[in-house]
C-alpha cells in the first residue's frame, strides 16, 4: 500500500481551488501528479490534495458535536479515522452540519463528500443515496425528566407531548405506529427538544439511546434519564452520494478501525459518564455490501 504524502507548497495554491477541489469525490485524486492516476483506484490512502467535507451533528455531545472550532464524538472519530484511510489529514477534513431533515439533499446536491451524522441506514434512504458501513447500532429510546416515572415505553406514551426531529427514523416511528395516541412535536434538532422537555411542554423526547444518554450527561442536572428501553435497530451508516465509487474504500477503513481496537476505544472514551451501554456489548456490526456503483 502506497501512502505517498504530497507536502509541496503548492497545496497552498490548491487551497485557493478548495471549493473546485471538494466537488470531486474523495477518494479522486484527479490529475494528481504525485501518486498517479493509477493508485486513484488502489485503497485511496495517498496523501489527498484539497478538503474533503464531511457531514456531522454539532449538537449531539458525545457523537458530533461544535464547541468553536473544536469538533468532538464518536461520529467525528469514526470521521477522522476514515478520512486519513482515504488520504487525508485531519487538517484537511472541512466539517458541515448536516441536520436530519437535510442529509439526503446535501448529499444528492453535492455540499458533502460523505456523512457520519447517526444516520440510519434505511430502505427508504436507500432508494436515494448510498450507503458505506455500518459502523454503529443504536436503538430508539426515550427521554424523560427524573420525576416522570410512568413512561416506562412508547406504549406509555398515550396522550402526552413528544419531542422529535424532522426527518429522522424516531419521529417517522412515532408518526407510523403511535401517531394516534401521542402529540409529536418536531424540532430541527435534539438540542432544542431539551429545552422543551425541561420546561415541560413535552413529557419525552425520542430517538436514538446514545444521543439521549450524551444530551442527558451534557445537560448535568441529573434532571433528565434515559428510559432505557429501545424498540428500534438503528444502523449508522456512512452516507454517500448516490452512485459513489467510496464504499468500498471506507468500508475497508471501518473494518480497519474494528481490528485495530480504536473504533471500541472511540465508543467508550465518547461514552464515559454518560450511562450509556451499547445494545450488543461492543461487538463490531457486521458490514454491508457496498452497492454495484
Ligand atoms: N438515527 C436516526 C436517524 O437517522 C435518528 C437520529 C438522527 O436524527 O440523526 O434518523
Amino acid at each position: 500500500m502506497k501512502r505517498t504524502r504530497v507536502a509541496f507548497a503548492a497545496i497552498a495554491a490548491v487551497g485557493a481551488l478548495t471549493l473546485a477541489a471538494c466537488t470531486a469525490e474523495p477518494g479522486d485524486t484527479g490529475d494528481d501528479e504525485t501518486t498517479g492516476a493509477e493508485e486513484t483506484t488502489d485503497d485511496g490512502g495517498g496523501g489527498q490534495e484539497g478538503t474533503i467535507r464531511i457531514g456531522i451533528k454539532f449538537d449531539q455531545p458525545g457523537l458530533g458535536f461544535q464547541d468553536g472550532a473544536e469538533y468532538t464524538g464518536f461520529d467525528v472519530d469514526v470521521a477522522t479515522y476514515v478520512a486519513e484511510a482515504l488520504g487525508y489529514t485531519a487538517d484537511q477534513i472541512e466539517w458541515v452540519e448536516t441536520p436530519s431533515a437535510n442529509r439526503e439533499t446535501m448529499l444528492e446536491g453535492g455540499q458533502v463528500d460523505m456523512i457520519f451524522a447517526t444516520y440510519s441506514i434505511t430502505d427508504t434512504r436507500d432508494e436515494v443515496v448510498d450507503f458505506a458501513g455500518p459502523y454503529f447500532v443504536a436503538g430508539q429510546d426515550l427521554l424523560v425528566r427524573a420525576d416522570e416515572t410512568d413512561i416506562t415505553g412508547p406504549d406509555d406514551l398515550n396522550g402526552k407531548n413528544l419531542c422529535s426531529v424532522a426527518g429522522s427514523t424516531s419521529a417517522q416511528r412515532i408518526q407510523d405506529d403511535f401517531a394516534d395516541q401521542v402529540q409529536l412535536i418536531e424540532q430541527p434538532g435534539y438540542s432544542e427538544c431539551i429545552q422543551y422537555l425541561l420546561g415541560g411542554q413535552v413529557d419525552a423526547i425520542t430517538t436514538d439511546d446514545i444521543i439521549l444518554a450524551g444530551l442527558a450527561a451534557a445537560e448535568g442536572s441529573g434532571a433528565m434519564v434515559v428510559v432505557g428501553n429501545p424498540f428500534s435497530e438503528e444502523n449508522y451508516g456512512v452516507g454517500l452520494p448516490p452512485g459513489s465509487d467510496q464504499c468500498e474504500p471506507i468500508n475497508e477503513a471501518i473494518q480497519a478501525m474494528f481490528d485495530d481496537g480504536s473504533w471500541e476505544a472511540a465508543i467508550e472514551a465518547n461514552t464515559e459518564g454518560t450511562g450509556f451501554t451499547p445494545n450488543a456489548d461492543l461487538n463490531p456490526p457486521e458490514l454491508r455490501e457496498c452497492a454495484a456503483s
